[in-house]
């Protein structure tokens, strides 16, 4: 297709519509055809659902797996566990549903084929931590890929989904969404009786770490680009605990994971000098979060805490001991191993700077912030709980369904549920699609109406920033700046920087208050208005353009719903200067923010924490 001529207009029609197809994504697909035999399922993806999302080059655990065929743990012990690390926030009902349905997800990876380690003594599946149980993944995305594949009535590869369509019979019905393939251009309507979005993360909406000849790398992949939020967000579905970022301590520069030298290895970490230092911040933790610092394990944040103020205090590096467990020549495989099944980039890295851990104990460092549902952190959508479990505040409908009829979400998207992981995002996505399918079947003939000016008028903002550049690339002769467009890049770099001075990034040191936080949505305004000066020279550039547009508004999210928690209650992820202590009495309860797309106002509220669970 030349770029602006000949563009075909695309229609699809389905029951049920799956926005995403990484680990959520897949496990919507595939259990949507297990309950809906004849229903027409789609899965749309902006890549190829074979290699797509957080997953795609690889894992080396399953980081959530309870045992329960051998009783090892309970879904109760898992509640309490993410509890915990959430420092006492979570929706207790959306986590043990994905508990107690969990292991039956990991059994049927096995039989598809992905190979499980086992232990040799016990026959067990071999456990690296409480949770986690290791894996020989590298093809764990294809494993888990070809059974959405399996099961979809067709997958629409290579499609960016842009927009959410709603009904113009019954307001806050979702009736399908819009997008344009990456490829050709083509522009793609989709109707759908019931909507499933499993669109992974945010990374890239802080600055990263690295930058310059780094630029790109970043832990959470970079390619999430906020539409599990945005697209929600847009259509007015609420979201909570936005203000929920996470910080990752990883090994420098290749954001290694660490985990599994823990757990596994046994390492440990000491400052610059060789000393111990984590007991020096005992007291300080405690001071600022109460006996949340003697919970077992030591939460996430609190962790991140102790080497923050360390390094801070002048005492840095901090480095990860790893001269002893390489001795083991067993260890030191296992030790290598792990980045190769999942990020090889580390390995690279070490190699680069002459870093062999046997011999030189490797730097760590906080990664910038991220923002997702599914790690230990619990950022997302607002979403209607399990009927046999939810309080009866939790529940409006069907399991899993946003506060927007017929739109559904799982993984990353849904807010509330830390520690869900690969298998517990795939899991959620199951449950998610039962609950569609019944939203479907119940429906009857009742179905949802797409407005043909609204999809008409969304193609002519989509394509846009072609025509933008189209026209204004003749004002100059060569470069990237131009007087009357503004590329990807600039805008993408425009928004980190934003984020990261006023929001609570690294070069902070994580540290924002309420004078930040305004000041940074009026640059976020500002960005916004001049997001219609976009400009994209090809398709690429515009899939770029789509997600930057995602990326700014789950950041207007991230930063209304910081200001609107007045506390510091993640201590490590961020602080407020303003508002350093945990205050249980005051804000012991959930943020909630809903978008107003025809004003552009957020309207911010408390929800209560129901504790279910002992
Ligand atoms: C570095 C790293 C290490 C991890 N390690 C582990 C581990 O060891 N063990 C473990 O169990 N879990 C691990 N996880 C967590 C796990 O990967 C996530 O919990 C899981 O992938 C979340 O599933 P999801 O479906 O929500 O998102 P994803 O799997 O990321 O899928 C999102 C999908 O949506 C697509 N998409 C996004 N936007 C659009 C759009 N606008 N239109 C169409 N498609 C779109 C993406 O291309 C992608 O395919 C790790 C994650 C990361 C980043």
């Amino acid at each position: 297709m030349g770029l602006f001529g000949g563009r075909k207009t695309v229609f699809v029609d389905a029951d049920i519509l799956v926005i995403g197809g990484g680990m959520a994504g897949c496990g919507a697909t595939y259990e949507s055809r297990y309950w809906g035999r004849d229903l027409k399922i789609v899965c749309v993806e902006k890549a190829n659902i074979e290699r797509s999302g957080a997953v795609a080059q690889g894992l080396y655990a399953i980081n959530c797996y309870m045992g329960m065929q051998w009783g090892e743990n309970q879904p109760e012990d898992h509640v309490r566990y993410a509890r915990n690390d959430l420092m006492g926030l979570v929706r207790e009902d959306l986590g043990y549903d994905i508990a107690r349905h969990v292991d039956s997800s990991v059994h049927k990876f096995e039989e598809w084929g992905l190979p499980i380690m086992k232990d040799p003594k016990t026959g067990r599946y071999l456990r690296e931590g409480k949770w986690q149980i290791m894996i020989h993944g590298e093809s764990y995305k294809p494993i888990v890929a070809e059974a959405a594949r399996k099961a979809a009535s067709e997958v629409c590869n290579r499609i960016m989904v842009s927009h959410l369509l709603m009904d113009k019979t019954k307001a806050n019905r979702v009736a399908g969404a819009v997008g344009f393939n990456v490829r050709t251009g083509d522009f793609h309507v989709f109707r759908a009786k019931a909507v499933i979005v499993s669109a992974g993360g945010a990374s890239h909406i802080f600055q990263p770490r690295a930058v310059g000849e780094g630029m790109g790398r970043t832990w959470y992949a970079p390619w999430s680009s906020g539409s599990a939020y945005a697209l929600p967000i847009q259509v007015g579905a609420k979201m909570t605990q936005m203000e929920n970022r996470i910080v990752l301590t990883r090994f420098k520069d290749g954001y290694g994971p660490v985990g599994a030298y823990f757990l596994h290895l046994k390492t440990y970490t000491q400052n610059g000098y060789g000393e111990e230092y984590e007991s020096k911040w005992y007291d300080d933790t405690r001071a600022l979060v109460g006996d949340y610092i003697d919970r077992h394990p030591v939460p996430t944040c609190l962790r991140n805490h102790a080497l923050i103020k360390e390094v801070a205090a002048g005492r840095g590096p901090i480095r990860m001991v790893t001269k002893e467990a390489f001795q083991d020549p067993h260890k030191e495989t296992v030790g290598w191993e792990n980045f190769l099944g999942m990020t090889i980039g580390q390995a690279v890295v070490w190699a680069s700077q002459n870093i062999d851990p046997k011999h030189i104990n490797p730097e760590l460092t906080t990664s910038e912030p991220y923002v997702m549902g599914s790690h230990a952190t619990c950022s997302g959508a607002w979403a209607s709980g399990p009927e046999d479990y939810a309080p009866a505040e939790y529940q409006w409908g069907y399991n899993r369904m946003m506060t927007v009829d017929g739109l559904f979400g799982a993984g990353d998207t849904i807010g509330g549920t830390a520690h869900k992981f690969s298998s517990g995002s795939f899991t959620e996505g199951r449950i998610a699609a039962k609950a569609a399918v019944k939203y479907v079947n119940d429906m009857g003939k009742a179905q949802p109406q797409v407005s043909e000016q609204e999809y008409r008028d969304l193609e002519k903002v989509i394509y846009q920033p072609l025509e933008n550049y189209r026209v204004g690339r003749n004002e100059i002769v060569a470069g990237t700046v131009s007087p009357s467009y503004l590329l990807p890049l600039h805008g993408l770099q425009r928004l980190e920087k934003i984020m990261d001075e006023y929001v609570g990034g690294t070069s902070t040191n994580y540290m924002t208050n309420g004078v930040l936080l305004n000041r940074g949505l009026e640059l976020l305004a500002m960005l916004k208005e001049d997001m219609d000066r976009m400009g994209a020279e090809d398709l690429h550039q515009l899939q770029r353009t789509w997600e930057l547009h995602h990326r700014i508004l789950a950041s207007e999210s991230v930063t209304h719903h910081t200001l609107f928690r007045e506390e510091t209650r993640w201590p490590g992820y961020y602080y407020r200067g303003d508002h350093m202590k945990l205050d249980d009495e005051k804000w012991h309860c959930f943020t909630l923010s809903r978008y107003d797309r025809n004003t552009g106002k957020w309207a911010m509220e408390k929800a209560p924490v129901y504790h279910i669970i002992d």
